[in-house]
Parts: C-alpha cells; structure tokens; sequence
C-alpha cells in the first residue's frame, strides 16, 4: 500500500477473565490473565498478523499491563512508536466474567487510566502525515483523548486520498449527547467501508431494515458495507446492489470476545491488500471464527498461513 499504514486510534487494556461462569465478582475466585485487549488493539493486531502495515495511537502505564500489549503489538509486526507510555497512571484493565445467559459482568479502569490519557503530538502527526487509513471505532468517540486525534486525523488521511473504516461499535441502547451523535453520522458518512453488527445498522442509518438502512447509508455516502451476524456469518453489501453471503465457519466457541474487531482488521487489510470483497470476507470470516477458539481477546487472532489452514480445515454452515 505505497499511500502508508492503516492507523488505529483509541483504548488498549489488559483483560482478566473468570475461568467459572457466574454472577460478578464478590467473591474470591480463579482467573486468568492478563490478555492483551482493547477493541482497537485488537482490530490493529489482526492487521498486523496478516502482513498489513499498521500502527496504533494509544497509552499504556508504565507496568507489565502495558508492556504485555506493547510486546504483543510490536510481535504482530505493528508500530507501537505512538503509544505513549504514562509515567503516573496504570494501563487500562477489564475483568470479566460470563452469566450463565452468554452475558457478562465487568469491573473497568479504563477512563481513570493511561488508557485514556493520550493526545495529538508530533510523533502522531508525523504517523498521520504518512498513513493510508484510518480505522475508527465508534465507542471511542465518547472518549476525550481519542476524540481529539480521530477529529484530526480524519480530515489529514482524507486530504491525502487515504481511506476510512468505521464499526459502530456503539450498543443500541447506548445514548450519545447531541454533539457525539452528530459526530457519528459525520463519519459514518464519510466512511469508505462501514463494519456493523447486528441492530447497528439500523442505528447507523437511522432506518430500520437492511435494505432500507443499506440503501440510506450509500445514499449518504458511504462506499461499502460489511455486516457481522455472530455464528450466523457476515453479509458484504456494495453500492451498486450487489451482496455477498458469506456462512460463517464451524466452530466451538470458547470465548467470542474479539470476533468483530479480528474480522474488521482482516478484512481491511485484505481489501487493502488488493484482494476481493469475496476473498477479503472469506479471510475476515475465518479470522472471527478462528479467535472465537481462543481464550483471550486476541489470542486467536491469525497470520495469513494459520488462516490459510484454517479456511482449509473447517466446515462451513449451509
Ligand atoms: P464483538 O464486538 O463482540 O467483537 P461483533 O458483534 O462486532 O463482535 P460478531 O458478529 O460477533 O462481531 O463476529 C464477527 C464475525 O466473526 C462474524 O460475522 C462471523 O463471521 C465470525 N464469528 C463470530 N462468532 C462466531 C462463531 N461463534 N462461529 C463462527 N464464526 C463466528
Ligand atoms: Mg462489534
């Protein structure tokens, strides 16, 4: 991609997970971690696994919680030169434990961390000043310091021809103020390739029904639509009315965090890379099912060989 990296901005986390199903954490009980984590984090993994230039903005504290994804990040083949270290504040955690119900509980540091504590800065203009793409996670509009740099970023990448993706990323019921909301279809609209799951289609349009919601969506600009449905597999969209179905691969799920942002990364970087819609979506399909196997938000996530050998081991759903 001689127009520069795909950048990712926004939370990186360490996960602790329950090893029981339960209810929360009251009392004393197993876990296991840390994992490396963050939506973002994860996405620029995967990018960087399957041999896509990518490089992630973010802050860590100064501990192994930061240094566990610093490592892991730099492993992937990602430039991790714009993810500041804080010297006074403790890399962003969540614990979480699974319901019974597949739901799940949480205790987060995240908006009190360095997670949140970072901002524009030369070295990040200078990323910016030569990459390609931009990725955008939704949830991190909410979030001051990520909110910052996405706003400037967008306008440098796009006046350099660059491209953008955006995943909602944003629960249905979640309420955005005025400002975040107006935001939102801002880049919604500008996005080149838009990445939702399930109801945040609907939401990202403001119609309901895919046809509908996907007809609104290219009518305000938007250049391609990649649908996630879980264990239902995922649904390409483009501008001109084609659709691809894309059935999910088989697999037993062990942990489904991190499906959405392995297949996003996967699929950007195929597209990216040259590749198909088809053949960008049979990647990012097994890049989410394969991760499912996995404990860990990003521990399944694949390089091209794995993939490959995945794709070619695994059943897929009629
Ligand atoms: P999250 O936000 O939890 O990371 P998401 O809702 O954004 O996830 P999903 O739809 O859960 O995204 O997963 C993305 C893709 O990964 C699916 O479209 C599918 O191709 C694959 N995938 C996810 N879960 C499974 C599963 N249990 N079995 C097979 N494939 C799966
Ligand atoms: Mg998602």
């Amino acid at each position: 991609d001689p127009l520069g990296p795909t950048v990712c901005v926004g939370e990186i986390l360490v996960e602790i997970v329950a090893t029981t199903v339960g209810e929360g954490f009251l009392k004393a009980q197993p876990l296991v971690g840390p994992f490396a984590s963050g939506a973002p984090a994860i996405f620029i993994s995967q990018c960087g696994r399957l041999g896509g230039k990518a490089a992630m903005v973010g802050a860590v504290g100064d501990d192994d919680f930061g240094r566990v994804n610093t490592d892991r990040l730099k492993r992937d083949g990602v430039d991790v030169s714009t993810i500041s270290i804080d010297p006074d504040y403790p890399t962003g955690s969540a614990f979480v434990r699974y319901r019974k119900d597949g739901s799940r509980d949480f205790v987060y540091n995240i908006a009190k961390s360095a997670a949140a504590r970072f901002g524009w800065s030369q070295t990040v203009a200078d990323l910016i000043n030569r990459s390609g793409h931009l990725h955008v996670m939704g949830s991190a509009l909410s979030v001051a310091s990520a909110r910052a740099v996405i706003d400037r970023a967008v306008d440098i990448v796009k006046a350099r021809g660059g491209t953008l993706s955006v995943d909602p990323n944003i629960r249905k019921e979640l309420k955005l103020d005025e400002d975040t909301e107006h935001r939102f279809s801002e880049l919604v609209a500008a996005a080149d390739l838009l990445l939702p799951s399930g109801e945040e289609l609907g939401r990202a349009a403001g119609v309901e029904g895919e046809a509908d919601a996907t007809r609104r969506l290219f009518e305000m600009g938007v250049k391609e639509i990649v649908l996630k449905r879980g264990a239902e597999g995922a649904t390409y969209f483009g501008s001109q009315g084609d659709r691809i179905d894309a059935p999910a691969f088989v697999v037993e799920e062990v942990d489904p965090t991190g499906a959405g942002d392995c297949f996003g990364g996967a699929y950007l970087t195929c597209r990216r890379l040259g590749m198909s819609p088809q053949q960008a979506l049979t990647y990012a399909s097994a890049a989410g099912a394969r991760n499912v196997t996995v404990l860990g938000p990003m521990e399944g996530a694949g390089t091209r060989q794995e993939l490959d050998a995945f794709i070619a081991s695994t059943e897929r759903r009629r």
